[in-house]
């Protein structure tokens, strides 16, 4: 059957065509993707480092990242307890204002009495929330002027004595009203003004219990005159800053500790 013979034999061909370009293509080189396209941007050439590396069996190079620096961490700056105009400035008797004739520039009226215009508003507005809760405060002493506050030193020695008129007073340049941070507090009808039984008071109470949440700490507590170098003064209010005031309640400790400073219980 010649036709038949014939269409095997073709069939014959096209199988050994079809297995010849299966050879071919098998054995075909691989184009060179090197030369097709020049490395022209940064994402190629990574592309590029990162698949030589991969391919020499090292991992790719990371690229540098620096080392975060511990202090920059801390963010906030450390408190100033040294400038004058620094609302958290220590002065005590080791560390009178080092300009006696330091006069705040931003005095402003807390109801009565001249304080630095952040306190004064601080004071303000716990007046105003004292009286809310039906405790009247009346400020009696704010800003004194070192010249001010040597008369009163002066006065408080010829009526006292050193030993108390220390004890009770700053001598001029050593006071912390100077400032005009410090605050004298007392009851709308003066009971007990500037005596330790203020603490009993309402007005005396209400801002041992609440003074803090408006930026006041009671300076010179109770039990801490070899600290402070002051008898207690449950009427002596020092604004510091509600973060730093709270810190001080919390712990019950006074500026120096909180600072870390020495005790000052005399010159
Ligand atoms: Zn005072």
């Amino acid at each position: 059957m010649p036709g038949q013979h014939v269409k095997t034999h073709i069939a014959m061909i096209v199988c050994v065509c079809l297995c010849l370009l299966a050879y071919l293509s098998w054995f075909s080189p691989e184009p060179d993707l090197s030369t097709s396209a020049p490395v022209s941007d940064s994402d190629s050439a990574t592309r590029a480092a990162a698949s030589e590396g991969a391919a020499s069996g090292t991992a790719p190079t990371p690229a540098f990242v620096p080392t975060p620096d511990p202090e920059s961490k801390a963010g906030a700056p450390a408190p100033d307890y040294d400038s004058a105009q620094s609302l958290t400035v220590v002065v005590n008797k080791h560390r009178p204002l080092t300009d006696r004739a330091y006069v705040p520039a931003d005095l402003a009226d807390a109801a009565g009495v001249p304080l630095r215009a952040e306190a004064a508003s601080a004071y303000l507005q716990m007046s105003v929330d004292a009286a809310a809760a039906g405790v009247g405060l009346t400020a009696v002493s704010g800003f004194r002027a070192a010249d001010a506050q040597g008369l009163l030193h002066d006065s408080y020695t010829t009526n006292y004595g050193v030993s108390t008129a220390e004890a009770i007073s700053a001598r001029a340049g050593f006071s912390e009203h100077q400032t005009g941070l410090a605050v004298d507090i007392g009851n709308n009808d003066g009971a007990c003004s500037l005596q330790s039984c203020f603490a009993a008071t309402p007005a005396g109470a209400w801002a041992a219990a609440n003074a803090h949440r408006y930026g006041f700490i009671i300076r010179y507590p109770d039990g801490a005159e070899h600290i402070t170098g002051f008898t207690y003064e449950p009427w002596h209010l020092r604004y510091v800053g509600p973060d730093v005031a709270q810190k001080l309640f919390d712990a019950g400790i006074t500026l120096e500790e909180y600072a870390g400073l020495p005790a000052a219980p005399g010159y």
